[in-house]
């Protein structure tokens, strides 16, 4: 293959790696998997990305605190109180640590108070546009709202990921629309997929990446199993199933996108 692949969305500092994270990284590399993000997603995250990050050459950190983490018992009691605590942890170590993203951030149906998840995606938001940094987007059952805040606010001049896009053609041009990439996971390769591959098909392949979200959302075969970014080399198959570009383009140009959003941030 021409040119790494990178796994734009991992939570390689999750527990379950922490015994084997060398042979995860080599089997990773083994298939062509070169480049890792690691995804914050609370103030626990931010205190491990750190060690992690400097047993993986060549990969980088996102930080974020993620919609879900309004769901404690101190935010269900004042929301409102628990965003700004949350925005000011996530400026505080990002400003610390320089990542080379903010994420992942966003909004999730399942997470409480509509106006504290606001206040803290934007406040993030406006914190990757001030650190001149991508941002990594999370969103369940909040597009509209999403794409309202996108419109209001602006991207981070590095642009965006919707971060395990499984949409559809609306949604997906409204993103491209603002300038955000879709990063495409496990769900591609998926059974009940047929819309979703439809859709890929046809993309422009500069809007897209690929994603694992390990250790969560295995592809096909692994489904079930803890997943990991050497499984990025199925996602990464079912794309190029999918195109007519060839493998070493699509590679090329995942890779030139990575690129141009992390690297430069970065260095
Ligand atoms: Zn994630």
């Amino acid at each position: 293959m021409a040119a790494g692949l990178w796994d734009t969305h991992t939570h390689l500092q999750d527990e379950s790696f922490a015994g084997d994270l060398e042979e995860v990284a080599a089997r990773a590399r083994g298939r062509g998997v070169e480049r890792m993000v690691l995804v914050g997603v609370d103030e626990g995250d931010f205190a491990r990305i750190p060690a992690v990050l400097a047993r993986l050459a060549g990969s980088v950190a996102a930080l974020g605190i993620h919609p879900l983490r309004l769901c404690g018992d101190d935010a269900r009691a004042d929301p409102a109180a628990a965003a700004a605590r949350l925005a000011e942890a996530a400026a505080e170590a990002a400003r610390r640590l320089r990542p080379a993203a903010i994420g992942e951030i966003g909004l999730d149906a399942a997470a409480g108070s509509e106006e504290a998840q606001a206040r803290l995606f934007r406040s993030q938001l406006a914190l990757a546009r001030e650190l001149d940094v991508p941002a990594l987007f999370h969103c369940r059952r909040r597009f509209g709202e999403l794409v309202g805040i996108l419109r209001r606010d602006g991207l981070p001049r590095r642009g965006a990921i919707y971060h395990a896009f499984s949409g559809s053609r609306e949604m997906a041009e409204e993103l491209m629309a603002l300038g955000v990439r879709l990063g495409l996971g496990g769900a591609l390769t998926y059974g009940n997929a047929a819309r979703l591959r439809a859709l890929v098909a046809g993309l422009p392949l500069a809007a897209l990446v690929v994603e694992t979200d390990c250790p969560d959302l295995a592809p096909e075969p692994h489904r079930g199993e803890r997943n990991e970014p050497a499984y990025l080399a199925e996602i990464f198959a079912a794309l190029c199933r999918l195109r007519a570009e060839g493998e070493d383009a699509v590679a090329e140009a995942l890779a030139r996108t990575c690129e141009a959003m992390f690297e430069a941030a970065h260095g």
